[in-house]
């Protein structure tokens, strides 16, 4: 079947629903044990497509790219090729979680910090008491390194949540999927930090207000600081130069 995709800069995404995506992707390929590729992208991933060769390839190469970002559906209006909706990256991790809990598929759970990773597997069997999650790892190691690719194969998960942020977690992927026989793996950022409550969410009156991202700006000057000069630069190349 042909994809239905819009193309921002470069990278094409997939046009669908969450639910869709779920029924008549992601689920008949976990159970004919397909391999998969999937990537949430906000603005931050196409800005960084455009500056790292090998990351775009990789995004290009990708089997779904799914928009997460409000910016992206933004973007695909102002191009008069709307996309259907956002899909939070967050949130199909937990759809998928229930999905595996349900149907006896085994999860591996690969980044952030280790007292962070462990404590995002608790959560989830906290969540899920009859989950079968068949191994975890922390985010700070080499990804040239085969020997973790290796451990993981070895404890043949179909799903594997890669949590080491953007681009690393899509590099990682891309350098150690084609050892795997099997998996639907998905960069999920940040969050296992969400998931434990590491990285706090706003309080409802900035939330409210839609001033969340200010927020994270305030918390986190430097680091935020960057990041929204490059998605107003997004913004401007969508929103005027068409590019
Ligand atoms: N991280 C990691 N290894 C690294 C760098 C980052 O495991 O070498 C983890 C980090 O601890 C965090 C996650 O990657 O849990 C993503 O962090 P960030 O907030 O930068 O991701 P975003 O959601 O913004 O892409």
């Amino acid at each position: 079947m042909e994809k239905n995709l819009v193309m921002i800069m470069d990278i094409n995404f997939y046009n669908t629903t969450r639910q869709s995506l779920l029924e008549k992707d992601l689920y008949p390929r976990l159970e004919h044990g397909e391999k998969s590729f999937l990537v949430t992208a906000n603005p931050e991933f196409v800005m960084k497509s455009r500056e790292d060769a090998e990351f775009k390839a990789i995004l290009q190469s990708a089997d779904y790219v799914i928009p997460d970002g409000i910016g992206i559906v933004k973007a695909s209006n102002w191009i008069n090729d709307p996309l259907k909706e956002r899909i939070p990256g967050f949130e199909l991790m937990f759809d998928l979680l229930e999905y595996a809990d349900k149907e006896k598929l085994s999860c591996y759970f690969l980044g952030a910090k280790e007292a962070v990773n462990e404590k995002a597997v608790k959560e989830v069997e906290k969540k899920y008491p009859d989950i079968n999650i068949v191994g975890r790892h922390h985010g700070f190691f080499d990804i040239a390194d085969k020997s973790i690719a290796e451990k993981i194969r070895k404890a043949n998960p179909d799903l594997i949540f890669v949590a080491l942020g953007m681009p690393r977690q899509e590099k990682w992927i891309a350098r150690h999927m084609p050892e795997f026989d099997k998996g639907l793996f998905m960069g999920v950022g940040g969050s296992f930090d969400t998931l434990t409550g590491e990285v706090k969410r706003a309080p409802q009156f900035w939330i409210k207000l839609n001033l969340e991202w200010f927020y994270r700006f305030l918390k986190q000057p430097t680091v935020r600081f960057k990041r929204l000069l490059k998605v107003l630069e997004f913004a401007v190349r969508m929103r005027f130069k068409r590019e």
